[in-house]
Protein backbone atom coordinates (compact mmCIF):
# COMPACT_ATOMS: atom_id res chain seq x y z
CA UNK A 1 0.00 0.00 0.00
CA UNK A 2 3.11 2.54 0.54
CA UNK A 3 5.14 1.18 -2.85
CA UNK A 4 1.86 1.32 -5.16
CA UNK A 5 3.04 -2.57 -5.90
CA UNK A 6 3.11 -5.42 -4.80
CA UNK A 7 0.71 -7.36 -2.37
CA UNK A 8 -1.43 -5.20 -0.01
CA UNK A 9 0.55 -6.85 3.20
CA UNK A 10 4.37 -6.88 1.78
CA UNK A 11 6.30 -4.97 3.67
CA UNK A 12 7.48 -1.78 2.24
CA UNK A 13 11.30 -0.20 2.25
CA UNK A 14 11.31 3.70 3.46
CA UNK A 15 13.73 5.90 4.28
CA UNK A 16 14.84 8.49 6.21
CA UNK A 17 16.93 10.67 4.19
CA UNK A 18 18.96 13.28 5.45
CA UNK A 19 21.62 15.75 3.72
CA UNK A 20 25.08 16.36 4.57
CA UNK A 21 26.30 19.98 2.94
CA UNK A 22 30.33 20.93 2.93
CA UNK A 23 30.25 24.32 3.38
CA UNK A 24 33.89 25.46 3.46
CA UNK A 25 35.28 24.00 6.52
CA UNK A 26 31.98 23.29 8.48
CA UNK A 27 29.45 20.21 8.17
CA UNK A 28 25.55 20.90 8.08
CA UNK A 29 23.32 18.20 8.54
CA UNK A 30 19.56 18.67 7.10
CA UNK A 31 18.09 16.17 9.44
CA UNK A 32 19.33 13.24 11.68
CA UNK A 33 16.40 10.04 11.63
CA UNK A 34 17.51 8.38 14.04
CA UNK A 35 20.38 8.35 15.95
CA UNK A 36 22.71 5.83 18.21
CA UNK A 37 20.52 6.51 21.43
CA UNK A 38 17.49 5.19 19.73
CA UNK A 39 19.07 2.05 18.50
CA UNK A 40 20.60 1.62 22.09
CA UNK A 41 16.94 2.04 23.67
CA UNK A 42 14.04 1.95 20.91
CA UNK A 43 11.57 2.35 23.10
CA UNK A 44 12.27 5.75 23.70
CA UNK A 45 10.64 6.58 20.33
CA UNK A 46 6.47 5.89 20.99
CA UNK A 47 5.12 2.40 20.56
CA UNK A 48 2.48 2.94 17.93
CA UNK A 49 5.11 4.27 15.61
CA UNK A 50 7.29 1.36 16.45
CA UNK A 51 4.53 -0.54 15.77
CA UNK A 52 3.54 0.59 12.56
CA UNK A 53 6.58 1.78 11.14
CA UNK A 54 8.97 -1.66 12.37
CA UNK A 55 11.97 0.66 12.29
CA UNK A 56 15.70 -0.91 11.79
CA UNK A 57 17.82 0.09 14.31
CA UNK A 58 20.91 -0.10 12.97
CA UNK A 59 23.72 2.17 14.14
CA UNK A 60 25.94 1.78 11.02
CA UNK A 61 22.83 3.92 9.20
CA UNK A 62 22.81 6.56 11.73
CA UNK A 63 24.04 9.68 10.38
CA UNK A 64 26.91 10.27 13.03
CA UNK A 65 28.67 6.77 11.55
CA UNK A 66 27.86 7.55 7.87
CA UNK A 67 29.27 10.94 8.34
CA UNK A 68 32.28 9.00 9.95
CA UNK A 69 31.97 6.54 6.90
CA UNK A 70 32.81 9.07 4.76
CA UNK A 71 35.95 9.89 6.28
CA UNK A 72 34.57 13.26 7.97
CA UNK A 73 34.48 13.76 11.62
CA UNK A 74 30.56 14.29 13.23
CA UNK A 75 32.14 16.77 15.53
CA UNK A 76 32.62 18.82 12.74
CA UNK A 77 28.70 19.16 12.05
CA UNK A 78 28.37 22.85 13.35
CA UNK A 79 24.48 22.77 12.45
CA UNK A 80 21.72 20.68 12.10
CA UNK A 81 18.79 22.49 10.25
CA UNK A 82 15.48 20.76 10.93
CA UNK A 83 12.75 20.31 8.67
CA UNK A 84 10.78 18.86 11.46
CA UNK A 85 10.76 17.33 15.00
CA UNK A 86 9.13 13.91 14.85
CA UNK A 87 10.74 11.05 16.00
CA UNK A 88 12.09 9.86 12.62
CA UNK A 89 13.93 13.25 11.88
CA UNK A 90 14.92 14.53 15.27
CA UNK A 91 16.41 11.12 17.09
CA UNK A 92 20.14 11.67 16.30
CA UNK A 93 20.38 15.45 17.30
CA UNK A 94 21.99 13.94 20.60
CA UNK A 95 24.95 12.99 18.43
CA UNK A 96 25.76 15.86 17.46
CA UNK A 97 25.39 17.55 21.31
CA UNK A 98 27.84 20.52 20.33
CA UNK A 99 25.83 21.65 16.74
CA UNK A 100 23.64 24.52 16.87
CA UNK A 101 20.11 23.37 15.63
CA UNK A 102 18.02 25.26 13.63
CA UNK A 103 14.61 25.27 13.79
CA UNK A 104 11.14 26.87 12.89
CA UNK A 105 9.95 28.45 15.94
CA UNK A 106 6.55 26.95 15.82
CA UNK A 107 7.40 23.60 15.63
CA UNK A 108 9.91 23.93 18.24
CA UNK A 109 7.13 25.11 20.36
CA UNK A 110 4.78 22.42 19.46
CA UNK A 111 6.80 19.68 20.23
CA UNK A 112 7.45 20.82 23.45
CA UNK A 113 3.94 21.76 23.93
CA UNK A 114 2.08 19.39 22.28
CA UNK A 115 -1.49 19.11 21.80
CA UNK A 116 -3.38 15.85 21.80
CA UNK A 117 -3.20 14.44 18.70
CA UNK A 118 0.54 15.52 18.47
CA UNK A 119 1.37 13.83 21.08
CA UNK A 120 2.18 10.55 19.95
CA UNK A 121 4.82 11.90 17.12
CA UNK A 122 7.55 13.69 18.89
CA UNK A 123 9.73 11.52 21.32
CA UNK A 124 11.03 14.47 23.88
CA UNK A 125 14.20 12.22 24.90
CA UNK A 126 15.86 12.93 21.69
CA UNK A 127 16.32 16.46 22.84
CA UNK A 128 16.51 16.17 26.57
CA UNK A 129 20.39 16.82 26.05
CA UNK A 130 19.70 20.25 25.37
CA UNK A 131 20.43 21.26 21.97
CA UNK A 132 21.63 24.47 21.18
CA UNK A 133 18.29 25.61 19.66
CA UNK A 134 17.92 28.83 17.36
CA UNK A 135 14.64 29.32 16.10
CA UNK A 136 12.95 30.94 13.55
CA UNK A 137 10.03 33.03 13.07
CA UNK A 138 8.20 33.42 9.70
CA UNK A 139 10.61 35.22 7.34
CA UNK A 140 10.64 38.47 4.68
CA UNK A 141 12.80 36.60 2.24
CA UNK A 142 11.37 35.24 -0.87
CA UNK A 143 12.25 32.10 -3.12
CA UNK A 144 10.56 31.48 -5.99
CA UNK A 145 7.63 32.88 -4.89
CA UNK A 146 8.23 30.96 -1.40
CA UNK A 147 8.39 32.53 1.88
CA UNK A 148 12.08 31.91 2.93
CA UNK A 149 14.08 32.16 5.89
CA UNK A 150 17.96 32.63 4.90
CA UNK A 151 20.06 30.51 7.43
CA UNK A 152 23.73 31.00 8.30
CA UNK A 153 24.34 33.79 6.38
CA UNK A 154 28.92 33.65 6.94
CA UNK A 155 28.24 29.96 5.83
CA UNK A 156 30.52 29.52 2.70
CA UNK A 157 26.40 27.99 1.11
CA UNK A 158 23.32 29.34 0.85
CA UNK A 159 20.80 27.69 2.85
CA UNK A 160 16.85 28.70 3.50
CA UNK A 161 14.04 27.35 5.29
CA UNK A 162 10.72 27.23 3.84
CA UNK A 163 7.94 26.91 5.64
CA UNK A 164 5.60 24.54 4.47
CA UNK A 165 3.16 23.85 7.27
CA UNK A 166 0.35 20.81 7.12
CA UNK A 167 2.45 17.66 8.18
CA UNK A 168 3.45 19.29 11.41
CA UNK A 169 2.50 22.43 13.26
CA UNK A 170 5.96 24.06 12.05
CA UNK A 171 7.17 21.88 9.22
CA UNK A 172 9.72 23.54 6.97
CA UNK A 173 11.52 22.32 3.77
CA UNK A 174 15.33 23.43 3.19
CA UNK A 175 16.49 24.82 0.01
CA UNK A 176 20.10 24.78 -0.61
CA UNK A 177 22.12 26.26 -3.35
CA UNK A 178 24.62 23.60 -5.30
CA UNK A 179 26.90 23.78 -8.19
CA UNK A 180 24.48 21.86 -9.78
CA UNK A 181 21.23 23.77 -9.25
CA UNK A 182 19.06 24.58 -6.09
CA UNK A 183 17.82 21.23 -4.23
CA UNK A 184 14.71 21.71 -1.82
CA UNK A 185 14.48 19.09 0.67
CA UNK A 186 10.36 18.97 1.12
CA UNK A 187 11.15 17.01 4.64
CA UNK A 188 7.32 15.14 5.01
CA UNK A 189 5.79 17.56 2.55
CA UNK A 190 5.14 14.97 0.68
CA UNK A 191 6.33 10.80 0.85
CA UNK A 192 6.07 9.67 -2.52
CA UNK A 193 7.29 11.08 -5.79
CA UNK A 194 4.46 10.69 -7.64
CA UNK A 195 2.79 13.83 -5.28
CA UNK A 196 4.95 16.11 -7.25
CA UNK A 197 3.40 15.10 -10.81
CA UNK A 198 0.21 16.64 -12.08
CA UNK A 199 -2.07 15.55 -12.16
CA UNK A 200 -0.67 13.79 -8.61
CA UNK A 201 -0.55 10.25 -8.17
CA UNK A 202 0.12 8.88 -4.71
CA UNK A 203 -0.42 5.29 -3.30
CA UNK A 204 -3.41 4.85 -0.96
CA UNK A 205 -1.22 3.63 2.47
CA UNK A 206 0.85 7.23 1.70
CA UNK A 207 -2.85 8.93 1.14
CA UNK A 208 -3.90 7.37 4.35
CA UNK A 209 -1.02 7.92 6.60
CA UNK A 210 -0.66 11.35 5.56
CA UNK A 211 -4.09 11.92 6.48
CA UNK A 212 -4.19 10.57 9.77
CA UNK A 213 -0.72 12.14 10.69
CA UNK A 214 -1.34 15.63 9.56
CA UNK A 215 -1.68 18.42 11.78
CA UNK A 216 -3.57 20.80 9.11
CA UNK A 217 -4.94 18.90 5.85
CA UNK A 218 -5.84 22.33 4.41
CA UNK A 219 -2.35 23.92 4.67
CA UNK A 220 -0.87 20.90 3.70
CA UNK A 221 -2.79 20.04 0.78
CA UNK A 222 -2.28 23.42 -0.10
CA UNK A 223 1.37 23.64 0.38
CA UNK A 224 1.51 20.24 -1.66
CA UNK A 225 -0.25 21.88 -4.36
CA UNK A 226 2.55 24.80 -4.82
CA UNK A 227 5.15 22.09 -4.31
CA UNK A 228 3.67 20.38 -7.62
CA UNK A 229 3.29 24.39 -9.46
CA UNK A 230 7.01 24.76 -8.50
CA UNK A 231 8.08 21.53 -10.33
CA UNK A 232 6.26 22.52 -13.32
CA UNK A 233 7.17 26.29 -13.45
CA UNK A 234 11.45 25.64 -12.44
CA UNK A 235 11.67 21.96 -12.61
CA UNK A 236 14.97 21.98 -14.16
CA UNK A 237 16.34 25.31 -11.62
CA UNK A 238 15.13 22.81 -8.63
CA UNK A 239 15.55 19.20 -7.45
CA UNK A 240 12.94 18.32 -5.26
CA UNK A 241 13.06 15.52 -2.64
CA UNK A 242 11.29 13.93 0.38
CA UNK A 243 12.31 11.93 3.45
CA UNK A 244 11.10 8.42 3.50
CA UNK A 245 11.06 7.43 -0.91
CA UNK A 246 13.58 5.08 -1.19
CA UNK A 247 14.04 6.04 -4.97
CA UNK A 248 14.64 9.61 -4.71
CA UNK A 249 17.33 8.94 -1.48
CA UNK A 250 18.95 6.36 -4.49
CA UNK A 251 18.51 8.74 -6.64
CA UNK A 252 20.51 11.59 -4.98
CA UNK A 253 22.86 9.43 -4.23
CA UNK A 254 23.99 8.85 -7.97
CA UNK A 255 24.22 12.36 -8.47
CA UNK A 256 27.15 13.81 -6.77
CA UNK A 257 26.37 17.31 -5.45
CA UNK A 258 23.11 15.68 -3.74
CA UNK A 259 25.64 12.65 -2.24
ZN1 LIG B 1 8.97 11.54 8.65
Amino acid sequence: MLAGEGGWLERSKVVAHCLLIEAGGELVLVDTGFGTADCADPKRIGHAFRAFSVPIFDEAETATRQIEALGLAPGDVRHVVTTHLDADHAGGLGDFPDAQVHVFGAELAAAEHPGVRDRSRYAKAQWAHGPHWVEYGPGGDRWFGFESIRLLPDLDAEIALIPLPGHSTGHCGVAVNTPDGWLLHCGDAFFHRGELETPMRCPRGWRIFQNVNQHDGEARHRNQERLRGLRQEVGDEVTMICSHDPEMLEAAQREPAAA
